[in-house]
């Protein structure tokens, strides 16, 4: 009996041992490997793009091929109808490049078109139906990295069939996904072309459910024989215009043909000797993100602790200093003056900096917040290979399933970007013809000190996108996480004025110094979709593999080889 007792301890000792050496993956979304990861709001997606570079795609081709199946797999999110931002960094790049498939306003737009007779907003306009759907951007933009950067081994068939297959074989209803359209019912049941793809005969989907869509199918596979011509010339475009103008829009065949993708510069940062590109307007995020992350260094973080109220409180005075200066200043930079050098320099995050009281929150720093925060769509996937070749791309319909409005026969949904105009005028990022709605959408690249690929990383989440990106790269530089802990620690997140909002596994014994020390807090969801998805890839160059890290607060996951 004893030395079976014995051998059982030995047993034990053993099973640990092995145990503490089995790298960790709370939740299982995380994977590694030494060739490359893919980071997707999907599991299939990111298998999408694994296949593609086990095929001998590159980054950017992988890159394309998940963004394709993604506007499949996750409809509620992004798509033919959306648009979106993509950063890419090739190994023989010295500096990344942006392209910007961010919706445009419609040339007939104007600063006053969602007013009512009241000179009020007519509400919902922005939000629902033709009125709030901008010129789509996303089948240009991926094609244009496509061609642009893609291996060129692999052609756009290779890149797009696998989105096709999954639109025939059907899209899993997770548990995610029956609670979004749930959530969604009163404006899928609106529309009769959506409801009859994304309800069960005018019932929400159950979990475990299937998704088919062959006239999504149709339309992508005019898109592997035409390019993006499919979409912006011809008998789609000419659907898209009836369906949006039957619907109250004032989307045109001109519109279409005339939207242009931008190739941009990126915004450069640093952050304690990590260098970090960002997008630039029309995205506020990656701009704003740095300005973040250059406040933050001023301060001994680690000194502070991880998730104690002194460290919540930081980032609540740093996120109303930020949220500040973006209602004020930031716009489409084509139609306004952004003062982007300042709002990214050091000096300036000092004089911020120095705006901080460790002891007592500031006053709202602007009278009201203008921004609403509670759309909460939206994509963002990482792709990272073992020449260290980054892509980070976010890409969205805006609120989930859009505007509600699905093209007949084309099976795609239109976004609804236009409510990221303010909808009355005299704000910079009032509505103008031609003008792209100001997003948050933060898709960014680290290089570590050496100048090696580090990270790529980005989230959904409207204006919690650029906060949320800028704790977790924090989590991994300031305290060392793995990304995947990095990823699932809880956030915070907090406007010019108003609550600080904290996820609900915040530390306990932090929340009570939290209201001492004078904060209004909101306690949301324990794993709460507000805070953002992110997906991200990290390079180990020790070990020579590639950690990728997914959120749980999304059907996110990681995939490698
Ligand atoms: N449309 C939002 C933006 O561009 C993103 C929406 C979301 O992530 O919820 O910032």
């Amino acid at each position: 009996m004893k030395k079976l007792a014995f051998v059982f301890v030995l047993f034990v000792a053993a099973l640990s041992a092995l145990s503490a050496q089995l790298p960790v993956n709370l939740y299982g979304r995380a994977a590694s490997g030494p060739n490359g990861v893919v980071a997707a709001a999907k599991p299939e997606a990111s298998q999408v793009g694994i296949d593609i570079l086990k095929k001998g795609g590159n980054a950017v081709d992988a890159a394309v091929a998940t963004g394709f199946a993604l506007g499949v797999l996750e409809p509620n999110a992004s798509g033919v109808g959306g648009g979106g931002f993509m950063i890419i960094k090739m190994k023989d790049m010295t500096e990344p490049v942006v392209i910007d498939f961010r919706e445009m306003a419609p040339s007939k737009s104007t600063p006053t078109m969602y007013l009512g007779a009241d000179g009020k907003v007519v509400p919902n306009s922005t939000i629902e139906g033709g009125l709030a759907v901008g010129v789509p951007g996303e089948v240009k933009g991926l094609l244009y990295a496509l061609e642009h950067y893609g291996s060129g081994k692999l052609s756009r068939a290779d890149i797009i069939q696998p989105a096709i297959q999954w639109a025939l074989t059907g899209v899993p209803v997770t548990v995610n996904l029956a609670s979004i359209i749930k959530d969604n019912y009163g404006k899928l049941v609106k529309y009769e072309n959506g409801a009859q793809i994304y309800l069960k005969d005018g019932l929400p989907y159950e979990v475990g459910d299937v998704i088919y869509n062959p006239d999504l199918a149709k339309t992508l596979a005019k898109i592997v024989k035409e390019g993006a011509d499919a979409v912006y010339k011809g008998e789609i475009a000419e659907a898209i215009v009836k369906e949006i103008q039957k619907r109250g829009g004032i989307l045109t065949l001109e519109d279409l043909a005339n939207y242009e993708v931008k190739i941009r510069k990126p915004v450069e940062g640093s952050y304690r000797g990590y260098k970090v590109y960002s997008v630039p307007p029309a995205s506020s995020g990656g701009t704003h993100l740095i300005e973040i992350l250059n406040i933050l260094e001023n301060f001994d973080v680690k000194k502070l602790g991880f998730q104690t109220a002194q460290s919540a409180h930081l980032w609540s005075e740093i996120l109303k200093l930020t949220f500040a200066d973006r209602s004020k200043y930031m716009a489409d930079t084509e139609f306004v003056k952004v003062p982007l050098a300042g709002l990214t320099s050091k000096e300036y995050a000092k004089e911020q900096a120095a705006r901080i009281d460790l002891n007592k929150p500031l006053a709202p720093v602007t009278a009201g917040d203008p921004w609403k925060y509670e759309s909460g769509s939206t994509t963002h996937f990482s792709v990272m290979d073992k020449e260290g070749n980054m892509v980070a791309v976010t890409k969205t319909i805006n609120y989930f399933f859009g505007s509600g409005v699905t093209i007949p026969g084309w099976g795609f949904i239109m976004n609804d970007e236009m409510d990221d105009f303010v909808a009355t005028p005299g704000s910079v990022n009032s509505v103008e013809p031609g003008k792209r709605p100001l997003s948050s959408m933060s898709p960014t690249l680290v290089l570590d000190p050496q100048g090696r690929s580090f990270m790529t990383i980005g989230s959904p989440g409207a204006t919690r996108i650029f906060p949320t990106v800028a704790q977790v790269i924090s989590n991994v530089i300031d305290f060392g996480f793995p990304i995947q802990e990095a990823i699932l620690a809880p956030r915070v997140w907090q406007g010019a004025s108003g609550a600080l909002n904290i996820e609900g596994r915040y530390p306990a014994s932090a929340l009570d110094g939290i209201k001492k020390l004078g904060h209004d807090v909101t306690i949301r969801g324990d794993w709460d979709a507000y805070f953002g998805g992110v997906h991200a890839v990290v390079y180990d160059y020790d070990k020579g593999v590639l950690y990728g890290g997914a959120d749980p607060r999304r059907d996110g996951q990681a995939a490698a080889f």
